[in-house]
């Protein structure tokens, strides 16, 4: 195989933006060639997982200005309010989209329309679900539509390592490891998406597929362009023990309870509209001073935590709408909850932080778009509202693969041949990862300095966070960073998921280091952020968002920078749920 492949252009994830990108692309015109490249099967790609609901509105009694308020209002006012905006303008087509495309949506029993339930954070019940497996029957429908398009081409199981860009700041491909041969590849093409997901796997206690790790943020960090909001991680308040898979929002939609160890309702002290229902930062953090005041159950592992009973709901109820979880519970937890309360405790979810990008999912690079996860375009400011990343992902992979596309079409028309790939980038990428990692040497084992970062981040930056812990953690981080963890054992050129976990791990690192640095820089308290010493949210100084460039190799870390948020018409107030 020759070692140059050519593209017009090339999707990094197959997710559901990156497959939601790739038919918008293709469909602009069919002579436009798209590679998706994705380091796992497609349907192996987290969004598979995505369990309780789409948000849109679709419904008669519901209305776009209510759905954008409670966006707004959910990221505590750092979205930026035109791009919630597009966001909820644009769901109730992508709902109808998918239908038309094959998508099993759950239908109410009286008059066969497409029904919706509840979520935290809204004011209306509007996600939009496929039982409790929402995410597993939009990737089918997504990859069945793609599968039509003879111009969309995979690369599953490829591992891109790095961005390659032309002299004037322009795109012009990636590096890539094919995993079945172990061939080191450069893909060449005029335009890019980088649809590479979330990165919650940097901690221990997670909801995320092991392949969520920030490979895709480090490669355009490493490329120069900006990371912004990398502070704001989302715990989801119910992740089960011990494995931290998830109890989907949905239940609680669809009427469960939280309780703590005498029995209460505990949500309507912290919440007492919305109880359960209120937005995830707010229960989570409910649930933490339950635990941290000694209301909390233990679990067979002696971790604090407490339970979500469903036991009312019934069995037929349960069966229905939330069959995917009772599954998970039998299995993974040993707890069937149609019989009896199950054990959760908060859990590693989202990250609102991504690649800095403008309005449309532009980067600040020509010809680079990233949309789903990855990005931020900053539609969910400080925290999300569950069942609002799908339709994210849907919107921004529409949109940014028609952009790039009538990009692609726009430089044909004028002349412009992809430009060649500049061979030194090429060698320094061969250099970091072969010479600096795959035959690298070390006394630590990368598996277990992996293990002791994501320690570090579920202990120094959870729910609540102080100077000092975020402090403590920064140093851990680098020092464990600094280590001799960066060698590979085995040797194999064949699917060396060894090399590949340490590639993973390096970026872990370098993410971690963000995410420590920007939670220190913001001393206030908004959405998923939670600093003890600033218990308020400070719109003076901080009603902003943050920026975090590569300093480079040689660097003491990352530089970082504020970016303005963008108002319409929505004053920031207290939130009250
Ligand atoms: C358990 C769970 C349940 C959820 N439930 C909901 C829900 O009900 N509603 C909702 O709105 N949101 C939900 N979310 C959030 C939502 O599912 C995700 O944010 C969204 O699916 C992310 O999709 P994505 O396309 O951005 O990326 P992903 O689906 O994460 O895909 C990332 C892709 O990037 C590829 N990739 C990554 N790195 C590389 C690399 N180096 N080289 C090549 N390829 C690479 C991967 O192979 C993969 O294909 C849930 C999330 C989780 C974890």
């Amino acid at each position: 195989m020759t070692d140059i492949i050519s593209y017009d252009i090339i999707i990094i994830g197959s997710g559901i933006a990156g497959l939601r990108a790739a038919i918008s692309a293709a469909s602009e015109d069919n002579k436009l060639k798209i590679a998706v490249i994705s380091k796992v099967q497609v349907m192996r790609s987290h969004s598979v997982s995505a369990e309780g609901g789409t948000a849109a509105v679709i419904q008669d009694d519901d209305n776009l200005e209510s759905h954008i308020y409670d966006t707004i209002k959910g990221s505590d006012y750092l979205a930026d309010q035109d791009v919630a905006e597009l966001l909820v303008k644009q769901m109730p087509f992508e709902i109808y989209q998918l239908e038309h495309w094959g998508m099993p949506w759950s239908r109410k029993k009286e008059d066969g329309r497409i029904a919706q339930r509840w979520f935290g954070g809204y004011s209306y019940p509007r996600a939009t679900y496929a039982q409790d497996r929402v995410g597993f029957f939009e990737m089918q429908t997504l990859y069945d539509t793609c599968l039509k398009y003879e111009n969309i081409d995979f690369f599953n199981e490829w591992f891109c390592t790095s961005i390659l860009t032309y002299y004037d700041n322009s795109f012009c491909g990636v590096t890539a490891i094919e995993m079945k041969t172990g061939e080191f590849i450069k893909f060449k093409a005029l335009a890019g998406i980088i649809c590479t997901g979330g990165a919650g796997r940097i901690y221990s206690f997670s909801t995320y597929a092991y392949s969520s790790t920030p490979d895709g943020l480090d490669m355009a960090y490493r490329a120069g362009l900006a990371l912004k909001d990398m502070e704001f991680v989302q715990f989801h308040p119910t992740g089960i023990l011990p494995s931290g898979i998830l109890i989907t929002e949905g239940a609680r939609g669809e009427g469960g309870y939280l309780i703590n160890n005498k029995g209460e309702r505990f949500m309507k002290k912290y919440a007492p509209n919305k109880l359960e229902l209120a937005s995830r930062d707010v229960v989570s953090r409910g649930m933490m001073k339950e635990i941290d005041e000694g209301r909390g159950f233990k679990s067979d592992g002696g971790v604090d935590c407490l339970k979500i009973d469903l036991t009312h709901l019934g069995i037929e109820k349960i069966q229905e709408r939330l069959g995917g979880i009772r599954e998970i519970g039998i299995k993974f937890s040993g707890v069937d909850i149609a019989e009896e309360p199950i054990q959760i405790r908060p859990v590693c979810h989202y990250m609102m932080g991504g690649i800095h990008t403008n309005i449309d999912g532009a980067t600040e690079m020509n010809g680079l778009w990233a949309a789903g996860e990855a990005a931020c375009n900053s539609v969910h400011g400080a925290n999300r509202l569950g069942a609002n990343s799908t339709g994210e992902c849907l919107v921004w992979g529409n949109i940014t693969g028609k952009l790039a596309a009538r990009y692609v079409l726009n430089r044909r028309n004028s002349g412009t041949s992809s430009p060649d790939i500049q061979q030194q980038q090429v060698i320094d990428e061969e250099k970091r990862i072969y010479d600096g990692i795959f035959r690298g040497r070390g006394q630590i084992n990368p598996y277990e300095a992996r293990m002791n970062l994501t320690d570090t981040m579920d202990s120094n930056a959870h729910v609540f966070r102080t100077e000092l812990g975020l402090a403590e953690g920064l140093k851990k981080v680098r020092e464990l960073m600094k280590s001799q963890w960066r060698h590979v054992d085995d040797t194999a050129r064949e699917y060396n998921t060894n090399f590949i976990n340490v590639m993973e791990l390096d970026s872990m690192f370098r993410i971690s280091e963000v995410i420590l640095l920007c939670a220190l820089n913001r001393h206030e308290s908004r959405g998923a952020h939670a600093m003890l010493e600033y218990p308020k949210r400070d719109d003076a100084n901080f009603m902003k968002h943050s920026l975090a460039y590569f300093g480079g190799p040689t660097r003491e870390g990352p530089k970082t920078d504020w970016f303005p948020v963008t108002f319409t018409h929505y004053k920031p107030e207290e939130r009250h749920y």
